[in-house]
């Protein structure tokens, strides 16, 4: 079945890519996803905001996702690299890091992001078990708890309010020149959030539990949790290898379809979106798979007629 002429080939197998594949399985289609298996949130232990699995280990999320899919016969999983892309719609080539090659019809990049290497000595050591990237998935376990938000410019004037909805007990680590207007600092000020300009000389923690944020000045902040904003990249450089256009944030450009620039090539999840949460993701893989089935069955619904009419 796997050497087949594939209908679909998803590369990337986390929510975006899963629930594609649950969705092409429903609709009868040949499909492989093909995963490297380094999910952004594999620092993570719980995936939050989920209906139904609020809490879940990302790795249990993908073994149950992938019991389900099981039940479909047409849909296969392989653990690998894709390397390169060649082809055209419906003719597409794909090649891994293991030497394995496939063809299929249509292609679903669902490849996430991931996080470029933390230049703050000890963030890594509490990255996923007390420092975290977004409120909304890990921001009602530090809820009232003391808070450093480690950002600057704009970005932190967006941050701040936003994380302000948690905790008031807030402090701001710029890291270095802060990039922020004298009418920002006043509004902070205004808000009682002290802002620290001097760059981290390191985080103090145990077991992953931040205790302290450390300052080359010397000041020493104790804090219960940080909230900052990692430098990100796509998953895999393939969307720009294909000829995909790509946009300012970094991200894959897709209309509201799921469709990229390029024909018969789609992408979902955080790799074409800047919302970066689970739920979201496996709704644009469900958008996507739903879309690329349409256009499979009217392909093949419009070939039928053509022959039928050279019958004639
Ligand atoms: C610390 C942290 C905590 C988070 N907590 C939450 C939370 O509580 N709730 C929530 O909703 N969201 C959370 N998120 C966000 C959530 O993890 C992402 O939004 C979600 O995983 C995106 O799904 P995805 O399928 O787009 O990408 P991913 O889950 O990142 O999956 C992409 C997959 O594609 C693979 N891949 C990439 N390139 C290739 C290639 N060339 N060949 C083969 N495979 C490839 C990768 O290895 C990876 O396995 C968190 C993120 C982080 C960083």
């Amino acid at each position: 079945m796997i050497n087949e002429h594939l209908d679909v080939v998803i590369i990337g197998g986390g929510p975006a890519g899963l629930n594609a594949a649950l969705i092409l399985g429903r609709a009868r289609k040949n499909v492989v996803v093909i995963d490297e298996g380094r999910p952004r949130n594999a620092v993570t232990r719980k995936t939050h905001g989920f209906l139904t699995r609020d809490g879940i280990s990302p790795s249990e999320f993908r073994e149950i996702a992938k019991k389900e899919i099981s039940a479909y016969p047409s849909v296969f999983f392989v653990a690998d690299t894709v390397v390169s892309v060649a082809g055209t719609d419906g003719h597409f080539q794909i090649t891994t890091a293991l030497g394995n090659t496939f063809t299929c019809k249509k292609l679903l990049l669902a490849i996430g992001m991931r996080d470029l290497p933390l230049d703050i000595p000890g963030l890594t050591d509490v990255y996923g078990k007390s420092a975290f990237v977004c409120p909304y998935c890990d921001g009602w376990e530090l809820r009232d708890e003391p808070l450093v938000i480690i950002n600057k410019g704009e970005g932190l004037m967006h941050f701040a309010p936003v994380i302000s909805g948690w905790t008031n007990r807030l402090t701001v680590c710029t890291n270095g020149p802060d990039g922020l207007t004298e009418d920002q600092r006043e509004e902070l000020q205004l808000h009682q959030v002290p802002i620290f300009d001097s760059p981290i000389q390191y985080i103090d923690s145990k077991d992953g539990i931040v205790r302290q944020v450390v300052l080359e000045d010397g000041t020493k902040i104790p804090c219960r949790g940080i909230f900052f904003k990692p430098d990100l990249a796509i998953g895999s450089d393939l969307p720009q290898a294909i000829g995909c256009n790509v946009g300012e944030f970094g991200t894959v450009e897709i209309d509201s379809f799921g469709k990229t620039s390029i024909p018969g090539v789609y992408s979902a999840g955080d790799a074409a979106s800047r919302m970066h949460q689970a739920i979201a993701a496996a709704s644009m893989g469900s958008l996507a798979a739903a879309v690329i089935n349409n256009e499979l069955n009217l392909e093949a619904w419009r070939k039928t007629d053509e022959q039928e009419w050279m019958k004639r």
